[in-house]
């Protein structure tokens, strides 16, 4: 297989087929099966009997150029030079050896870095910029990350959950990351509008790209100022306008904080893709530890634990005792922040008072 464009030009990736192990070149599209040989380890069978295995470990996104080097040292020592690196963050090493797999192991985990996140376990939580990086985020990404992973640590070492749970964080509702079909999800949330500093909208802004940022036509021109005003009814606290107007900052210490949403998935394995709701609609920012929310997952975890049945994702768990039971168990006040009643809100989410309690 030969890539036309490559010859060509050097813009862009580099071509994906002349990165892949010979392995998966000589077995591309004929690969057999394949199995779970213990948490964190995969093997590939080919319908030629080639056999490839996979040691996935978690990693913390950010890596440093040292991490990465040593990840390519491993890589060339046990892999003829082969990794990749999947969308939840994980590094997964590529084998043909079955003799190497134990050695390898050994050698991750001895350096820190946990093997897992296979079959039915706790995959690497997936996340977003936060405060190190992103200019509207309500809450920080891997602060809170390393504090809840911290916790739910060993679900990724093991594979003995009711069935796979993929936790996701967004440091806005921009939602850079999963948040809006996880398992279980936190969001960080604005809660008050951006504050309009005329004198910076009017020297420093383009007006007409600031009224045409606002998704929901909230923002109207204040020709009197030279400036904007933003309409509170239609505001849904996204951010936009601050990333093309510096004079309208958003973030607020005291009233952003984290949501937390429940039930949602991409797959179509038993039922269909589903939207997360939301479960916990505001916890407030508590670094370093985010004590708050670390107890709120736990609890969400453990309530699933017990009670789903063998292969039940999280929101199959929801969907089968209902959503009010689902209120009871986790010990969750039902409010009137669960209605979503903003004015461009869509059918999928809940949008109707209709909530009877069983007790
Ligand atoms: Fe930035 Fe929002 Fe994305 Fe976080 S989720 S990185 S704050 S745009
Ligand atoms: Fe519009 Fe978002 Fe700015 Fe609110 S925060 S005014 S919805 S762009």
């Amino acid at each position: 297989m030969t890539n036309p464009y490559y010859a060509q030009t050097d813009i862009g990736p580099p071509y994906f087929w002349d990165m892949l192990p010979q392995v998966i070149k000589d077995n591309y599209g004929k690969w057999l099966y394949h199995e779970k040989v213990k948490p964190g380890v995969l093997k590939h069978v080919g319908e030629s009997g080639d056999e490839l295995y996979t040691v996935r470990i978690g990693s913390p996104r950010l890596l440093s150029i040292e991490t990465l080097r040593w990840f390519a040292d491993i890589a060339d020592k046990y892999c003829d030079g082969h990794l990749r690196f999947t969308s939840r963050h994980n590094v997964e090493f590529l084998l043909t050896d079955a003799g190497k797999v134990d050695a390898l192991i050994e050698e991750l985990e001895a350096a820190g870095w946990p093997v897992g996140g296979t079959g039915k376990s706790l995959k690497n939580l997936i996340h977003t910029q936060g405060w190190i990086h992103c200019h509207s985020a309500a809450t920080d990404a891997s602060g809170p990350v390393k504090a809840v992973m911290d916790d739910l640590f060993d679900y990724f070492k093991k594979d003995d959950l009711p069935a796979k749970l993929k936790i996701s964080m967004a440091c806005c509702l921009n939602m850079c990351g999963a948040v809006h079909c996880s398992d279980i999800a936190f969001v960080g949330v604005h809660r008050k509008i951006p504050r309009v500093d005329d004198n910076g909208v009017a020297n420093g802004c383009e007006i007409p790209n600031v009224v045409a940022s606002c998704p929901t036509g909230a923002i109207r021109p204040n020709p009197k100022a030279k400036s904007v005003t933003i309409n509170e009814e239609k505001c849904m606290y996204c951010g936009n306008c601050y990333s093309v107007c510096p004079s309208l900052p958003i973030m607020d210490p005291e009233n952003d904080g984290i949501a937390i949403f429940v039930g949602g998935k991409v797959s179509n394995s038993r039922s269909g893709p589903a939207f997360s709701k939301l479960a916990i609609p505001f916890i407030p920012n508590e670094p370093p530890r985010w004590d708050s929310l670390v107890a709120a997952i736990r609890n969400l975890v453990e309530i699933w634990v017990k009670d789903a049945k063998k292969g039940e994702r999280y929101g199959e768990w929801i969907e089968r005792i209902g959503w009010e039971k689902f209120f009871e168990k986790a010990n969750l006040p039902f409010t009137d922040k669960h209605i979503d009643d903003f004015i461009f809100s869509v059918p999928t989410f809940r949008s109707t008072t209709q909530f009877k309690f069983t007790k």
